[in-house]
C-alpha cells in the first residue's frame, strides 16, 4: 500500500501475473510500459529504441507483429532486450502464434478485430501451454461492432462487454493469465469504464487513454485519466499513447507514478518558483540550464530554482538542494540551509557539483562541509534586498490602496 505523505491510497487488490520477470497486478510496483514506432522486422533500430525506452523508465516494451518479418523479428529481439516484450496482434491470430514461437514474453489482442471464437481459444491455448500471459487489449475507436450497435456506440458499458465476451472465451479453455485494458481517447469514457471494470474483474488493469495525441494536450489528457484512477487505486500498469517519440511516453508514465509516490525516485525532480517581483534572475532560463545539465546524470533528488535569496531557501526548504540567486551571486542551499555563495554566472556549474557530492557522499557529508560564513553572507544579502525592495516586493499594498481609491471614485 503506498504512502504519500500521510495519505495513504488503498490500492485495489488484483491478482498477480508476470510479464516476464515483471510482475503486474497484486502488491507489484505499477509499472510504465511504452511501444516501439520502428518496423519490428528492423532488428537493429526496433533494440535501439527499447534500450531508450528502458533507460528513460520503461519496465515493458511492446513491439508490433503486424507481419511475418515482424514475427522473425521477434526472435532475434526478445533475447537481446533489456525488458520484456509484449507483441501487439491485430486481425491475424496466426501472428499470435508466430510471435510466441519468436519467444515474446506477453501478447495483447484486440478483440475488436479478432473475433472468431475458435481463433481466440487457439490462441489462449497455446499462451497457457507456454504460460504466457494475455492483455485483453479492448480499444473505443476498435470496438467489436456489434457490441457498439448494442450499447449506442463505445460506452464504458461497450467497452467493458468486450473485454468480458473476450474473458468468457478464455475461460472455456480454462486460460486466466490475463490483463485487461479498455481505452477511450475521450478521458471521461475512459475513468468510467475502468471504474466499472474494476468492480467487474479482479485481473490487473492496464490503463491509458488511447490516441491521446501531441504533447502537451496528450500529457494533459493521459493524466487526467490514467492519474484519476491511480488516485483511486484502480491500475497496475501504465502507457501514455502520445503522438511523439516513443521516450516521452515511458519518461512521463515514470514521472507520473514517482509524482504520484508509488515509484521511488530514480531521476531528477526539478521544482522552480513561479517569480514574482523580488526575482533577480530569470528563473525559466536558469531552470531550463540546471534541468539540462542534471537531467542526463540520473540524478535521484529534488531540486530547486529559486528566483531570489529573500524567501527562495525557505520557500523550498524541502528540496535536497537549491539555488537562489541575489545580486549577482548564486547561493547554494541544501535543505533551507545556505552553504556556499558563488557569483550568479557558476551557479548552474556548482549546482551540478554539489549534486554529485550528495549522491556520493550523502546530505549529511555536503551540510557538514558547508563553507563558513556562506549563511551569514546570504543572510546579509537578504537584509541588503529587503532594504531596497522592501516588505512588499509586488507593490501589493500601494495597488490594492489605488483600486479602492478608483472603486470609490463617485461614477458618471
Ligand atoms: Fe521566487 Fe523569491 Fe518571488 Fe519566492 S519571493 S516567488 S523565491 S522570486
Amino acid at each position: 500500500m503506498p504512502s504519500v505523505g500521510s495519505r495513504v491510497y488503498a490500492r485495489r487488490e488484483t491478482r498477480q501475473i508476470h510479464v516476464g520477470a515483471v510482475a503486474v497486478g497484486g502488491d507489484a510496483p505499477v509499472s510504465v510500459q511504452s511501444m516501439t514506432t520502428t518496423k519490428t522486422a528492423d532488428v537493429e533500430g526496433t533494440l535501439a529504441q527499447i534500450y531508450a525506452l528502458a533507460g528513460a523508465g520503461a519496465d515493458i516494451v511492446r513491439c508490433t507483429c503486424n507481419e511475418e518479418a515482424a514475427a522473425e523479428g521477434l526472435a532475434q529481439i526478445v533475447p537481446r532486450s533489456p525488458v520484456p516484450i509484449v507483441a501487439d496482434i491485430h486481425f491475424q491470430y496466426r501472428l499470435a502464434l508466430a510471435a510466441m514461437e519468436a519467444g515474446v514474453q506477453a501478447l495483447r489482442l484486440n478483440p475488436g478485430n479478432i473475433r472468431k471464437p475458435d481463433q481466440i481459444k487457439t490462441v489462449a491455448r497455446e499462451a497457457k501451454d507456454r504460460g504466457l500471459p494475455i492483455r485483453i487489449g479492448v480499444n473505443g475507436g476498435s470496438l467489436d461492432p456489434d457490441i457498439a450497435e448494442r450499447h449506442g456506440g463505445a460506452t464504458p458499458e461497450a467497452l467493458v462487454a468486450s473485454a468480458e465476451r473476450e474473458l468468457a472465451h478464455f475461460a472455456e479453455v480454462d486460460f486466466d493469465d490475463v490483463k485487461i485494458s479498455v481505452k477511450a481517447s475521450n478521458v471521461p469514457v475512459m475513468i468510467e469504464a475502468y471504474r466499472l471494470l474494476s468492480e467487474t474483474v479482479d485481473h490487473p488493469l492496464h490503463l491509458g487513454v488511447t490516441e491521446a495525441g501531441p504533447p502537451p494536450a496528450g500529457l494533459v489528457k493521459s493524466t487526467a485519466g490514467i492519474g484519476t484512477l491511480l488516485s483511486e487505486g484502480i491500475g497496475d500498469t501504465i502507457r501514455y499513447s502520445l503522438t511523439a517519440d516513443p521516450v516521452e511516453e515511458a519518461r512521463a508514465g515514470r514521472q507520473l507514478l514517482e509524482a504520484l509516490g508509488l515509484r521511488e525516485r530514480k531521476g531528477l525532480d526539478l521544482i522552480a518558483c513561479p517569480s514574482c517581483g523580488r526575482a533577480e534572475v530569470d528563473v525559466i532560463r536558469v531552470a531550463k540550464e540546471a534541468q539540462d545539465a542534471l537531467e542526463d546524470r540520473k540524478i535521484p533528488l529534488q531540486v530547486a530554482v529559486m528566483g531570489c535569496v529573500v524567501n527562495g531557501p525557505g520557500e523550498a526548504r524541502g528540496a535536497d538542494l537549491g539555488i537562489a540567486a541575489g545580486r549577482g551571486k548564486g547561493h547554494l542551499f541544501v535543505k533551507g540551509e545556505v552553504v556556499k555563495v558563488v557569483p550568479e554566472a557558476e551557479m548552474v556549474e556548482t549546482l551540478v557539483t554539489l549534486a554529485e557530492r550528495i549522491t556520493k557522499d550523502g546530505i549529511e557529508a555536503v551540510l557538514a562541509s558547508a563553507d563558513e560564513g556562506a549563511q551569514a553572507e546570504a543572510e546579509a544579502t537578504r537584509e541588503e534586498l529587503l532594504q531596497i525592495q522592501g516588505t512588499d516586493a509586488n507593490r501589493d499594498a500601494e495597488k490594492i490602496e489605488r483600486i479602492r481609491e478608483v472603486a470609490e471614485q463617485p461614477r458618471g
